[in-house]
């Protein structure tokens, strides 16, 4: 049972914690070319993201997702997965990464109790891929995702935003790689967060029911019931082991079934993606250092702050200020 219950009856069971604002790369529809990033005093110490968690956990959170800016440039990574994963009541705990530092870090993360792995992957052209992420190697990424299977890891899903223009011509080519793979694939729609220089966001919007209606044109799309406690929708194929999800914040508004928050690398507690509703759990780290109940009387306190829906439209009109790097995606 979970304490955390919003005011719409949702029950809070997954919390999705940044771990760092920073990145190796400079995605286009994350991050501007120049960004400025967190001094050191205003991010979370790994005892403090630590201590997030367990509160989290003691409050009935059954999933964690380390996410960032990229979670594998956080000195000390592998030390934090390690104390998270040996937290009692977690059931799944997972990281979203960029994977180019996994070749590095897959084995640390498998053996300090990490279940899944996201990997973003939105080209499978070096040239674009470089163009797409600014500073990326394709070659580190698919090193990355053969040294994580070589780890252990299970049921790797690849996360894969397509921007009509850019990369939507790479649906069947992503969809065929990770069918080769044995890997999971969800298409994102992308979100309005941050004013990026890149592109008009209106522009490049490219919905989830068109790559669903592009990857019919070639494989029978099966609808299957099964959740990851996520916001994405899954199908399967007859023919393979890979599942197609799509996470579809415009299309297919998914907030009556949200049971997600966020924590920011700040200490930040975010109710909603795309609000801007917040507490500071940082400053209670801090006022009351190692203590438990403090900490987890803010979280409870802040559910009635969980807004009952998002207001993103397709039209890319920003809404939210903050870039996905300190968001966490
Ligand atoms: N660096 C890691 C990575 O790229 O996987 C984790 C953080 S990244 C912010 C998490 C996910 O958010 C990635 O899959 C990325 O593609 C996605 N993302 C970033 N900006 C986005 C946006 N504006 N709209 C939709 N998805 C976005
Ligand atoms: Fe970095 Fe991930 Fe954002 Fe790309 S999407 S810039 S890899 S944080």
């Amino acid at each position: 049972m979970t304490a955390l219950v919003d005011n719409f009856s949702r029950q809070v069971r997954y919390v999705r914690i940044s771990v760092t604002d920073r990145c190796d790369f400079r995605c286009v529809y994350c991050m501007s070319e120049e960004m400025t990033f967190l001094p050191r005093a205003q991010i979370l110490t790994l005892e403090e993201l630590q201590q997030v968690a367990r509160a989290f956990t003691e409050l009935g959170v059954e999933k964690i997702r380390l996410t960032g800016g990229e979670p594998l440039v956080r000195q000390g990574i592998g030390d934090l997965v390690t104390g998270m994963g040996q937290l009692p009541g977690l059931k799944d705990f997972a990281m979203t990464t960029n994977g180019a530092s996994l070749p590095k870090h897959a084995e640390t993360l498998k053996r300090g109790g990490l279940s899944r792995l996201n990997i973003s992957l939105d080209s499978l052209n070096p040239e674009r891929f470089r163009q797409l992420t600014r500073t990326g190697d394709l070659a580190k990424v698919i090193d990355g995702i053969h040294a994580a299977q070589d780890a252990g890891f299970e049921r790797i899903k690849l996360n894969a935003v397509i921007l009509k223009g850019r990369n939507d011509d790479e649906v069947l080519d992503l969809v065929d790689f990770a069918r080769d793979e044995s890997l999971d694939i969800s298409f994102i729609e992308e979100m309005p967060l941050g004013d990026v220089s890149d592109h008009s966001r209106g522009e490049t919007f490219y919905s989830s029911d068109d790559v669903q209606s592009y990857i019919e044109s070639r494989y029978s799309l099966i609808p299957s019931a099964e959740s990851t406690l996520g916001p994405s929708r899954y199908f399967r194929m007859a023919d393979s082991n890979s599942r197609i999800g799509f996470i579809s914040p415009h299309s297919h508004n998914f907030c009556s079934t949200c049971n997600r928050v966020r924590v920011t690398v700040e200490g930040r507690l975010l109710l909603c993606l795309g609000n801007e509703h917040s507490v500071d759990l940082r400053q209670t780290l801090r006022r009351y250092p190692g203590e438990m109940k403090p900490l987890k009387d803010q979280i409870i306190g802040a559910m009635d702050l969980k807004p009952e829906r998002h207001h993103f439209t397709t039209d890319g009109d920003v809404q939210v200020v903050r870039f996905m790097n300190m968001t966490g995606g």
